[in-house]
Order: structure tokens, then sequence, then C-alpha cells
């Protein structure tokens, strides 16, 4: 959430500040602002909106100077306004700051800086932070002074900070929300994340929590809380800039939904063993051992990343015979969980900088258990922060609405079943069919995607429609809830997700001749009791739109509109029924002219609690 850029070298800032914003718009776009500074000059720009706005407002004025920093509010403290929009300076214009991230105790501060004098201009908990800095300032250097001012400091912040009088250093700072700083040959970019750094470097560093960079054109210092130096690994970028752009595609997620049989097809790529029926996960190897002895797996997520989670619990529960529970990280931190040496917790997160699960893993790993984490950004903190893992390599998710992530994510369950199954009791020749239809997948993918236009034709029958209710079960209830959740976040309807089996306590009642039904109704262990379900539908009144396996014609004479499927082994159905659900929500919320890449009141990578 929110996006921060900043740049410091012999190149001027602005060009790189204003591309480095639109990449990061994903993460925020209620407001955007930028300083520049000159020597002793500091330009600053704010705009209410999108990064266009801000764009348009400077006009292709010529700003120069060669350092800046730049940001995309999601806000948490105060209004989208301009006067609540980044960055935020002191009263005597001399620090300027931007801020990811929420300082919990700004409501004292602020008070006791009000009472010393400074005046404020905005709602935002950040500005506290100029005013401190520069209280300190007084009597320390602008180093000293950034350490005293995170001394007092309660929350999580990311900071990007420039002195008027220090006008060859920008420092950042960062504990809970992420910082990247890419290094060029001639200078530096920072960033939240890589997205804006690629098209300068592939080299980065990846800022740990309690650490502090001083940075110039030629050098950075990197030192922690203590003051001591600390040295770090430069690590590379696997991510090319065309994988981070359209490539023609009208938004990111639709060619995030187009790529599916790609993104799976990398993160099975070299871990399967087809011959032997088994998973080769290179990144679980360390504590491979520890996973014979495991009697339970607790799975902590959010949003999509949870529902993957829960098509993983029937998975690892009837392949795999592991014990597995799955929670939202936000529930889970703040409850008393128990857990031992013998239960590992796996956190999920595209972005690996999900706050609330990797607060949630940062809680089981003082209780003792292993933590594991399935993530897509390689080098983010749930990735460096758990004992071992598997990445994803989705490539890059810009679209705010997860789609590749959501199906690789299930591709690796699925082998982490195979692994955690085999290493138990699974045997060889379920090993391998398991292997074997997991193989198939992208290619069965591809031929859903293929009746894109079809589906896109079914979007636009029910355009008039303002509920919806997404059934399924077993595995394919989580893809109900996770396809009701498509639509209600790009296109701000109403959409219930629920087992099949529970409508008849409940949602039965909603039903009536406006308020549609996705079924989802694979041929499957519970295909029959499914269609019944949809009898109960009918005799309602309801409209019924069924996922269904290919050849099934019973259904047609059921239902109102069918999309098929093709046929696979059942716990890999989600892989492909979720496809149908997320083009009918692209094309649903494009029909009432949306911007789906960019939904109202969301972020991508959520850093905030
Ligand atoms: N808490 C700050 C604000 O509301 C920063 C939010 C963000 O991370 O964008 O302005």
């Amino acid at each position: 959430m929110c996006g921060i850029v900043g740049y410091i070298g012999k190149r001027e800032a602005l060009p790189i500040l204003m591309d480095g914003l639109k990449r990061l718009e994903y993460r925020g776009y209620d407001s955007a602002g930028f300083s520049v500074a000159n020597g002793d000059r500091i330009v600053t720009e704010k705009a209410v909106g999108k990064v266009a706005e801000l764009e348009n407002k400077i006009n292709e004025k010529d700003i120069p100077g060669n350092l800046g920093i730049a940001h995309t509010r999601w806000a948490t403290h105060g209004k989208p306004s301009e006067r609540n929009a980044h960055p935020h300076r002191d009263c005597s214009k001399k620090i300027f700051l931007v801020h990811n991230g929420i300082i919990e105790n700004y409501k004292e501060l602020k008070h006791d800086l009000e009472k010393a004098g400074h005046k404020f201009s905005s709602e935002t908990d950040t500005e506290v932070l100029a005013h401190l800095i520069e209280e300190y300032s007084k009597q320390v250097p602008f180093e000293e002074a950034v350490w005293r001012t995170l001394a007092h400091v309660r929350g999580t912040y990311g900071l990007a900070i420039i002195d008027r009088e220090n006008p060859q250093k920008l420092i950042i700072a960062r504990n809970g929300s992420p910082l990247v700083l890419g290094v060029m040959d001639d200078g530096y970019v920072i960033a939240s994340d890589v997205a804006p750094i690629v098209r300068y470097t592939d080299r980065v560093i990846y800022l740990d929590d309690g650490e502090m960079a001083e940075v110039t054109g030629q050098s950075c210092k990197i030192t922690n809380f203590k003051r001591k130096k600390v040295k770090k690994e430069i690590s590379k970028i696997d991510w090319s800039v065309e994988e981070a752009e359209k490539k023609g595609y009208p938004h990111f997620m639709l060619k995030e939904i187009m790529e599916q049989p790609e993104a799976v097809e990398n993160s099975i790529r070299g871990r399967l063993v087809v011959g032997e029926g088994i998973a080769k996960l290179g990144g679980l190897r360390d504590v491979s051992e520890r996973l014979r002895r495991l009697k339970r797996l607790v799975i902590v997520s959010c949003g999509t990343s949870y529902y993957a989670g829960l098509v993983g619990k029937y998975m690892l529960e009837e392949y795999a015979g592991v014990r597995t529970d799955v929670e939202h990280a936000s529930e889970f931190r703040y409850r008393k969980p128990l857990l031992d040496e013998n239960t590992a917790v796996l956190a999920i997160s595209q972005s690996g900088e999900t706050a609330d699960t990797l607060a949630a893993i940062r809680e089981a790993k003082n209780k003792g258990a292993i933590t594991l984490g399935i993530v897509n950004v390689v080098g983010s903190t749930i990735a460096r922060e758990t004992d071992a893992g598997v990445y994803n390599h989705a490539g890059p998710e810009i679209g705010v609405a997860s789609t590749k992530a959501f199906t690789s994510q299930l591709s690796i369950l699925a082998l982490l079943t195979l692994f955690l199954g085999r290493q138990r009791e699974m045997s060889f020749v379920m090993g391998k069919r398991i292997a074997e239809e997991l193989a198939e997948i992208p290619k069965l993918m591809k031929s859903v995607l293929n009746q894109a236009d079809e589906i896109k034709k079914v979007a636009e029958k029910y355009s008039k429609y303002s509920n919806f209710l997404y059934l399924g079960r077993k595995y394919n209830y989580p893809i109900a809830m996770e396809g009701a959740l498509k639509i209600k976040e790009i296109s701000y309807v109403h959409a219930e997700g629920y087992p099949f089996g529970e409508m008849k306590h409940g949602p039965i009642a909603l039903i009536d001749k406006n308020f549609p039904t996705m079924a989802i109704a694979t041929k499957d262990s519970v295909y029959e009791k499914t269609l019944s379900g949809i009898q109960e539908v009918k005799a309602r009144s309801g409209k019924v739109i069924a996922i269904a396996t290919k050849g099934d014609r019973e259904i047609q004479k059921m239902v109102d509109d069918v999309i098929y499927i093709p046929k696979t082994l059942e716990m890999l159905t989600p892989l492909l029924s979720v496809v149908p659900l997320q083009l009918f929500a692209y094309h649903f919320a494009v029909g009432k002219g949306l911007d789906v890449d960019k939904p109202r009141n969301l972020a991508k990578s959520v850093t905030v609690e």
C-alpha cells in the first residue's frame, strides 16, 4: 500500500519519479506528489486523484534537480486531499518526506509539537515526523535527527527524507513497510518495490526493519538502530521491464488472466518429477526432515491468498494426510494460537509484504513453529523472514485484483501436497497421477481462456443485476468465495460466496428472479449434491449460470447459461473453474466503464494493518 519512489544521482530526478509513480500506482491512488531539490531550492507539487492528475498539473513544467522523492497515497489518516498528500514538510520548509505506514502515537507527538509552537498543515499521522526531525535538527546533524525521531515513533514506516540544508543526501528508513534500493552506475533509485527500479538496474539492496540508508549520488551507507554499519548483499532482480508492461492489453488484470497458463507453467517448472510421482521443492530442502515429522499445518493469509489456502486445506488433508487449518492472518495474530515445534505456519502472500501475514509469521516464530512461505516477490520480507519456502515465479502482478498469483498459489499448494504426501502415505501411483494431471493444467487453462469471448457475452447478459450468489462445494467452495470477491472488488456489486450446502441455511431467502446464482457444478465427488442445490435455486425462480465439465449436456437443460471447463483431477479443478469467474468479473466491470486495475478504496500489497 502506498508507493514511494526517490532518486539521487547525476540524472534529472523528475522523469524518474513520475515514471516510478505510474509503475507503483497499483499500491495507492488517491493522491500523489513529489519534491525535487535543486541545490537548496525544493519544488513540491501535489494533486488529488491518480498520478495522471499530477502529470496534468505539472504539464511539462521544467523542474530541474538531481534529487527527489515522490509518493502515491493510500490514505489511512486524513481524507484524500492536496493538503494530506505527501511529501509532508516541517514549519521551516527544510525537511520534506514521504511515508508508507502508520505512526500509531502521532496524536501525542502532535500534541507536544503543537505545544512547542509547531504549525501543522495536514491531518495525517505522517506530518509529525517532519516536525520532529526539524526539532532535533536544531541540535544534531540530519541523520542523527532522523534516528532520534524514529526512536520516538511507534508504528510502521517506509520513509524517504530530504533536507534543504543537505542537498546531496537522501535518507531512507524502514520499519514494517518495504523499501528497495536500486544501485545504478550513476546514482540510486529507491522504491517500495522493484517495479520502478527494473528499467534502470537489476542490482538491488533490500532494506530490513530497523535500518536506515544515507544515500548520496556516489555511495550509500546502511546502519541499524544501534548506529552500527551493516553490510548488505546486492541481489539481482529476475523480472524484465517487458514483463511489467501491459503488452497491448487494455488492462493489467486482463493481461494477467491471460498469462495464467504461463504463470502456472513457471510455478511448476523443474519442480515436478512426473516419472517418480514426486515434487522437488528446493526451497524446503533445509526443513525437509522437520516436515517429515510435521503434525499440523496452519496457513495464514489474507484476501485471495486466504481462499488459495482454503483450497490447500482440502488438498493437503485429502491427499497428504496433514491436518491443516486456514486462518485470516489478521485474526491469527491477535488471538492465542496453540502452536508447537511439530506445527508449521505457512504464509501465502503475493507481495511477501502483507502486514497482517508478516505479523502472523513473526508470532508463529516466537512460539517455536516452523515458518514457511509461498511468495511471489523474490527478496520480499516474508520470503526473507520465513525458515523456508517456495517462490511462485508468476512474474509481476500489477492488477489490484489478484488472478495469476492465485492460480500460481494453487499450483504450489498442489506441489506441496505431493511433497508432503509422498513423505507420508501417498502411493507412487497416486503421486504420479497428481503430477501428470498438474503438468497438463497450463494446456487446459488455455482452452478455458479460448472461450473468453463467450464468457464476455454471458457477463454482458447479466450486466443489469446488482446482486449475485456464488456457490460451490468442497474444492470449489473457496472458488465460489474467490469469484464473489472478484466481482465485489472491481465492479462494486454485491456478491455472496457460500458453500453450496449452506445455501439452504440462510442465503436461499435472498433468491428471486433478480438475484442470479453462479453455480460451480463440475463432475466430481459432489456433483449430484450440487445438482440438487441448483434445482432448489431454480424452484425459487433464480437464474443460474453454471461452470460445468465439458461434455455435461444434462446440466444445460437445468440452467440458464453454462460455461464449460475441461475435466481434470478433482483437487485441481479450482485451477480451471476460477478462470471463467475472473473473466466474468472483468468483463462485468469493464462493461460498467470502471477502471478494473485501480478499483476504488483498494490497493495492492497491503502493508498496513
Ligand atoms: N499514514 C499515511 C497517510 O495516511 C501514509 C499512508 C500510506 O501508506 O499511503 O498519509
